[in-house]
């Protein structure tokens, strides 16, 4: 079978190694002019099952104000993007009930876990150079009553396997001793042992080479304009001056895969959520932490990828925006000092490089893969905040479905055709 997918990031490349392996022909199509580039490039790191909760938590609503008006505040609402989300918003919020929320942190979880095993796989049997870490996160807060707010998420995800450490200070400090500094500030921690840490971009690099020695082929600087039918099935890709030709149309585009199938009667609603990120080379010699930490309290995260530090955070609703915003800049700039006073020293935070990228956030929290009622149109998307975590599960799950493979997971949580 001949499959095009539309886009090299994370979730297109595993997807394309995946079919490859099962003797496929593949090749992928992409509008920049080398893989990894999208929301993929300089993510936080975090292979994290373990946050599996979507963002609409019970009670969301009331936080809305907060949004629109606090220029501090994590989540960011631009009065531009409100008009663009009326639709996806309110299935954004209707998925917030309690029952649904917890089928959605289920899903993840499970995806998760099934994708961080074969991550596990690949890393044993490929030269896969990613900046791994295998020492679980770290989650502190600042406050008893957050803390207590999310023993319940933890407790939840714990009937399905996951392992959740309730930590002291004192014990916290002894797993990561770079927190010490802080310590005063802190009333708890949790640690997520299953948890892992690695590079989205190193491993995309290292996919584009296997996929080539497998005899995959890449088509950069594409961009497709429309996916073509004939007799009611997807047959090919139309790229401006050519059209070509596969049994199967994958799409995996990110931000851009709604606007892609919408013309065909596919309905995905995802929407993109800004994010930051800025990654820092201290000096040599500096103690480093050693495991990736994330601040209940900042919604925000530090990774250590191999000698280089990235300090994650924001969610801005700001439509396909990508400009570099000074003030987010400067609150994870300000959220570094917070954690790592004595690492983010003038001459630390000069080596910064922020990064802004789109998340492709789903309205129900829960990716899109699978095939859509066009037959040979096939979508693996969606991901939102969690697509490192969940590529290599996403792509195993589709790619036996696209084989007619009995899958190893449930693929109805994910069903390209479900109501939210
Ligand atoms: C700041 C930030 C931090 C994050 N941190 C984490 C984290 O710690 N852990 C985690 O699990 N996830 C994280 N994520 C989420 C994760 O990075 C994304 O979910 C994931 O990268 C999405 O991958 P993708 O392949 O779907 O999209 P992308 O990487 O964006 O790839 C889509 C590709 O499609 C191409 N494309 C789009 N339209 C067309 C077209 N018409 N023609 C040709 N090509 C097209 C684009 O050029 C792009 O290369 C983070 C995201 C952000 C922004």
């Amino acid at each position: 079978m001949t499959n095009i997918i539309i886009g090299a990031g994370v979730i297109g490349l595993t997807t394309a190694l995946e079919l490859l392996e099962r003797g496929q022909d593949v090749t992928l199509v992409d509008q920049e002019p080398q893989e990894g580039l999208g929301a993929s490039f300089a993510n936080g790191g975090l292979l994290t099952p373990a946050m599996s909760d979507p963002w609409n938590a019970p009670g969301i609503h009331r936080h809305l104000a907060e949004f629109l008006f606090s220029s501090s505040s994590a989540i960011k609402l631009r009065w531009s993007a409100i008009p663009s989300l009326f639709a996806w918003g309110g299935r954004f919020l209707l998925s917030s009930t309690p029952a649904r929320f917890r089928a959605a942190i289920a899903a993840n979880f499970e995806l998760g876990m099934y994708s961080l095993g074969i991550l596990d796989e690949w890393r044993a049997r490929l030269p896969l150079s990613i900046d791994a870490s295998d020492v679980g996160t770290l989650k502190f807060f600042r406050s008893s009553r957050a803390f207590d707010a999310v023993v319940g998420v933890t407790d939840l995800l714990r009937e399905q396997g996951l392992d959740a450490r309730m930590l002291s200070v004192e014990e916290m400090i002894r797993l990561e001793p770079c927190l010490e500094p802080i310590a005063s500030q802190l009333v708890g921690a949790i640690h997520y042992p299953q948890d892992k840490s690695g590079d989205a971009y190193l491993l995309c690099r290292a996919l584009a080479d296997r996929i080539r020695r497998l005899g995959g082929t890449f088509h950069f600087g594409r961009e497709v304009h429309a996916i073509e039918l004939r007799g009611g099935k997807a047959i090919g890709i139309d790229l401006g001056e050519e059209t070509l030709r596969a049994d199967n149309i994958i799409v995996a585009a990110g931000t851009a895969s709604p606007g892609l199938v919408k013309r065909l009667g596919v309905r995905l609603a995802i929407k993109p959520v800004k994010g930051y990120s800025i990654t820092y080379e201290p000096e040599p010699g500096q103690r480093l932490p050693a495991i990736p930490v994330v601040d209940d309290a900042y919604h925000a995260a530090v990774t250590p990828l191999g000698g280089r530090l990235r300090s994650v955070g924001t969610a801005e609703f700001a439509g396909g925006d990508l400009h570099l915003d000074r003030e987010r800049v400067d609150n994870l700039t300000a959220f570094m000092k917070a954690v790592y006073p004595q690492i983010a020293t003038a001459e630390t935070l000069a080596t910064g490089k922020p990064w802004t990228g789109l998340r492709p956030v789903a309205a129900d929290g829960r990716p899109y893969i699978g095939e859509t009622q066009t037959p040979g149109l096939w979508i693996n998307s969606g991901h939102g905040h969690l697509g490192w975590t969940l590529a290599a599960g996403s792509a195993r799950l589709l790619a036996d479905l696209i084989t007619r493979t009995r899958p190893e997971i449930a693929p109805e949580p994910y069903c390209v055709m479900r109501r939210a």
